[in-house]
């Protein structure tokens, strides 16, 4: 910091797109930091940021604590689905937190409310900001039966496994969806399943996703997203905007 190096800040980089130049600077990944807690008398969970959602959602449900259903199989640490404000099946971050915590460049740490992270879809203050999440607190709803709601999320994961090529990597959904359309349903109208570039392909199982095929370059991807936009918008007169975060060098289109 003194050297006035540029610092990126990344959780599981499971919605990150990384230059094949790589990054300059220093790049801080916070996945080690898990040492969350679970405050029983209030149905509390204090997250810490590098806990993979995933592991807090099955452990709630197991408690009877209900709230974060939704995450199953979403690949991203506390700190990434704070910034983003992930979500699935209706539900998001923004449902649960009530506050988190975040370091700021002059090394100070910040308590921030969900007015502060201005929540939108997919979106919050938080982006772009050279804030990092360092822990979250997430309100959930006791009380009910542990075997109904890993029922419910373990349907949730079936549904995602059936709809989802959750078997090659990919950087989950690409586009942000245009209300009221699904990105993916205006990229398969084109007929763009299954278009490749090099080693990245629109993901026949569902074309808002972009799978690697093997040996994919990440130009390789930023290439299939430049042409999926192209032939969305000749098609629909609708430009998608990415979900996905471009970090580094890319070419300005
Ligand atoms: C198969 C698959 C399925 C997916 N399904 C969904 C889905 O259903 N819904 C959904 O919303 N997303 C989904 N995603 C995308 C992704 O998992 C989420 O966006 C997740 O929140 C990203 O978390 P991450 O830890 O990987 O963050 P990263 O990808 O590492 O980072 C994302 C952004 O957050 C910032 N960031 C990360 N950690 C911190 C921190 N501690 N402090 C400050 N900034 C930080 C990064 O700088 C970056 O801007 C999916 C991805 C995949 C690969």
């Amino acid at each position: 910091m003194e050297q006035g190096l540029p610092i990126t800040v990344i959780g599981a980089g499971s919605n990150l797109l990384i230059s094949d130049q790589g990054l300059p600077g220093l790049v801080l990944c916070t996945r080690h930091l898990r040492d969350s807690q679970f405050d029983v008398d209030r149905a509390q969970i204090i997250a810490a940021s590098g806990e993979p959602i995933v592991r807090l959602a099955w452990q709630a449900a197991e408690r009877g604590w209900s709230g974060l259903e939704w995450a199953i199989g979403i690949p991203g640490t506390v700190g990434g689905v704070v910034v983003m404000n992930a979500g699935a099946h209706q539900g998001c971050m923004a449902d649960v937190l009530t506050q988190t915590e975040v370091l700021n460049l002059n090394g100070a740490i910040e308590t921030l409310g969900l007015l502060d992270l201005q929540y939108r879809y997919r979106s919050s203050s938080l982006q772009g900001s050279d804030r990092l999440v360092t822990q979250a607190t997430l309100q959930l709803q006791p009380g009910h039966d542990p075997t109904a709601l890993l029922t419910t999320t373990r349907a949730y994961l079936e549904q995602r496994h059936t709809t989802q090529p959750y078997h090659l990597p990919s950087c989950g959904s690409v586009f942000r969806n245009p209300k009221p359309y699904k990105a993916g349903w205006l990229i398969e109208q084109t007929g763009l399943k299954g278009y490749q570039i090099g080693g990245a392909q629109v993901s026949h199982r569902h074309a808002n996703f972009i799978v690697n095929c093997g040996g994919a370059t990440a130009t390789d991807v930023f290439d299939v997203i430049h042409t999926v936009q192209h032939r969305v918008n000749q098609q629909w007169s609708i430009w998608l905007e990415p979900e996905v975060k471009m970090l580094g060098q890319f070419p300005v289109v």
